[in-house]
């Protein structure tokens, strides 16, 4: 991407039709003077190809993997990187991390050791890395990952991509009102950024995508929230839900936006 930041994409998830090919959600390499750090580690059993692809640029081992949230997608290669690994996460993320069958038994030592809860600097100079914690949305525990010397970062799913996001409010504690309150301390509290890695992004976006981002999503929750008021069912919210013209190339998975409505009815 830039200096010594790169990207790896995991491709398109199921709602284009790709499935097959998925390996899971983007990651960052972020190569620093003592060895290479990734955000994310992609579903299980993608460790052998992604370290393939980190030594296509350098030698330096795998030292640390930050995880921007719990979902397998995101953890699911933690363990492949061996023994020595730094994993680190938000302190939810880690305890929900500690709830998945991925991290029982022997593998229970890839659990975050490292957490944070609001913010944390890993690293100084080019190898800094800011962790920031803006509260709930796609999850719990969503983290937000700034690589201040290469202005970039990584957004994981509370920015999957251009459509109507998942709230994990069942398994991870996510919550579809706050989501768009998350996102706005997000923008206002995320400086000098440029280019931004989203969960599942098929290419890099930038930070003018993630604000209108932003804006889409705050659109929905104000036109939920006026559906309530005017006393229309969820039901009926959902179904009269368009995504506004100024959103080209977004997506909004009907059934998405079905749970996300009776979320936001629900206060939740
Ligand atoms: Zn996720």
């Amino acid at each position: 991407m830039r200096g010594n930041l790169y990207f790896i994409t995991g491709g398109d998830s199921y709602e284009v039709g790709e499935r097959p090919t998925w390996t899971g959600g983007n990651v960052a390499v972020f190569v620093t003077n003592t060895g290479v750090v990734l955000v994310d580690s992609m579903l299980s059993g993608s460790g052998r190809d992604t370290l393939a692809q980190v030594r296509k640029i350098t030698d330096k081992p795998v030292t640390m993997i930050v995880n921007t949230h719990t979902h397998n997608d995101h953890v699911g290669s933690d363990a492949e990187f061996g023994a020595s690994i730094e994993i680190v996460a938000h302190a939810n993320t880690g305890k929900n991390m500690a709830a998945m069958d991925e991290f029982k038994g022997p593998h229970s030592t890839f659990l975050p050791k490292r957490t944070f809860t609001g913010r944390m600097t890993l690293g100084s100079g080019t190898d800094e890395i800011d962790l920031y914690y803006f509260g709930r949305g796609h999850t719990d525990g969503d983290a937000w990952v700034v690589f201040p010397a290469v202005r970039a970062m990584h957004a994981g799913d509370q920015f999957a991509r251009q459509y109507m996001p998942i709230v994990d409010a069942a398994r991870a504690n996510g919550n579809a009102t706050e989501f768009a309150a998350t996102l706005n301390k997000a923008r206002a509290g995320i400086k000098n950024v440029d280019r931004v890695i989203g969960g599942h992004t098929p290419t890099v976006m930038t930070w003018p995508d993630f604000e209108n981002y932003v804006d889409f999503y705050n659109d929905f929750l104000s036109f939920v929230q006026n559906a309530k008021k005017l006393g229309r069912s969820a039901d009926q919210a959902a179904s009269d839900y368009r995504i506004p013209a100024r959103y080209v190339g977004y997506y909004a998975d009907p059934a998405r936006v079905k749970t996300n409505v009776q979320l936001i009815y629900e206060g939740r």
